[in-house]
């Protein structure tokens, strides 16, 4: 029996990810994505994704790190709250769907528009891949297409960095929806699964701080970076890092410069009042120290991650590791039923359903 669209909606759904290129997930994921997730875990039904496959665009000789990381990733899931009852957590490599559609989507995308896409080209420079990059790195762009239609979600929350990758989705499902679905093209983006299409238009969700500079000052804080605090980070460590922040101010009465890494994090970590009284202080010329400041803000986060950093110690170990092992899993299971119904209704939709396949 082919997989039957029977999987009804009593939610919109969301899918966003996290690629496992280090043992854990940091403040940027947490104010860019992960609050989000947390906040509309109950309105949507949710999709995480592993890209686990796309850490070998950039890891391809470390598959023990890829794997340990996917791991550690899981077990940041869990600490933060993301709940695999009410969620289902999505291991890439376990959805063949997902790379089925890739290399269907590869044809709807030209190639230039790929090589062109900010955020590649970002990453290319700030991650120095230089010339040699494998051609499965501007792949993954496509690929990410392919990791969110497969769920077929309304809704992608995402950091900005996220941006120019859902547009590129965005044109994907509907160029597949008008020349395999009979979507007209005055349709409005909205209204194209009403109007017959497989896909519905997914819209990006920016988080609370669209981009949270690292604490180098200058690019995203970035797992590949070494410019991350990172939410399993002890409060030492953490202290630590933020001390290290530079604030270029020539005397203790300067101005604090607008592109501190420091004024961002008092504006993301410190209550909005206390935030504008510290910015108030730095502007007026009175005398302020920066090291109470970092301790006020080392603090602030420290009691932020405290509660993940306890959860997330409890699945240290043997059984903790089992426990993700299982989690995992069970949501492959879960996520194969939504993306093989995908891939039927895609092919179907493009004259290609000859046969069916059953996945265990
Ligand atoms: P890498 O350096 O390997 O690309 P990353 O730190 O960029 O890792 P990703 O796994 O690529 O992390 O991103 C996961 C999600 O977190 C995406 O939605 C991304 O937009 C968001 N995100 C990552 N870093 C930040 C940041 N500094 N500020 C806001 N959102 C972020
Ligand atoms: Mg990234």
């Amino acid at each position: 029996m082919p997989p039957q669209p029977s999987v009804q909606r009593s939610k919109p759904r969301i899918l966003t990810g996290d690629t496992p290129t280090s043992t854990g997930l940091h403040l940027g994921h947490y104010v860019g994505s992960l609050e989000n997730r947390l906040k509309l875990q109950d309105e949507y039904d949710c999709y995480f994704l592993i890209a686990n496959i796309h850490a070998f665009t950039t890891l391809a000789d470390k598959p023990a790190d890829i794997r340990a990381n996917t791991l550690g990733i899981v077990k940041d899931w869990l600490a933060v709250g993301l709940d695999p009852d009410r969620s289902t957590f999505v291991l890439q490599s376990e959805i063949p769907a997902i790379a089925e559609l890739t290399f269907l989507f590869a044809m709807l995308i030209p190639f230039n528009k790929v090589m062109r896409n900010p955020t590649l080209k970002t990453e290319i420079e700030t991650k120095g891949l230089g010339e040699t990059y494998p051609f499965g790195f501007p792949m993954y762009a496509v690929g990410q297409c392919a990791d969110i239609l497969a769920f077929r979600p309304e809704l992608v929350p995402v950091g900005e960095d996220q941006e120019a990758h859902i547009e590129m989705c965005r044109d994907v499902a509907l160029k597949f929806n008008q020349l395999y679905c009979g979507v007209g093209n005055r349709v409005p983006t909205d209204e194209h699964a009403k109007a017959g299409g497989v896909f519905p238009i997914p819209k990006a969700k920016i988080g609370r701080i669209a981009r949270l500079v690292g604490t180098d000052g200058k690019n995203k804080m970035s797992k590949s970076l070494n410019n991350a605090i990172f939410l399993y980070d002890d409060a030492k460590q953490v202290q630590k890092k933020i001390n290290g922040i530079k604030t270029d101010r020539p005397t203790m009465n300067s101005p604090l410069p607008d592109d501190s890494a420091l004024r961002q994090y008092i504006d993301a970590f410190l209550p909005q009042e206390r935030a504008g009284q510290i910015k108030a202080d730095y502007a007026s010329g009175k005398e302020v120290m920066d090291g109470h400041i970092k301790a006020e803000v080392g603090a602030a986060i420290n009691a932020l991650i405290e509660p993940m950093r306890a959860r997330r110690a409890t699945l240290e170990g043997p059984d903790g590791e089992q426990k993700v092992l299982d989690v995992i899993k069970a949501g492959i299971k879960k996520a194969n039923v939504v993306a093989e119904e995908t891939l039927y209704l895609a092919k179907k939709a493009m004259g290609l359903e000859f046969g069916s396949r059953a996945l265990g």
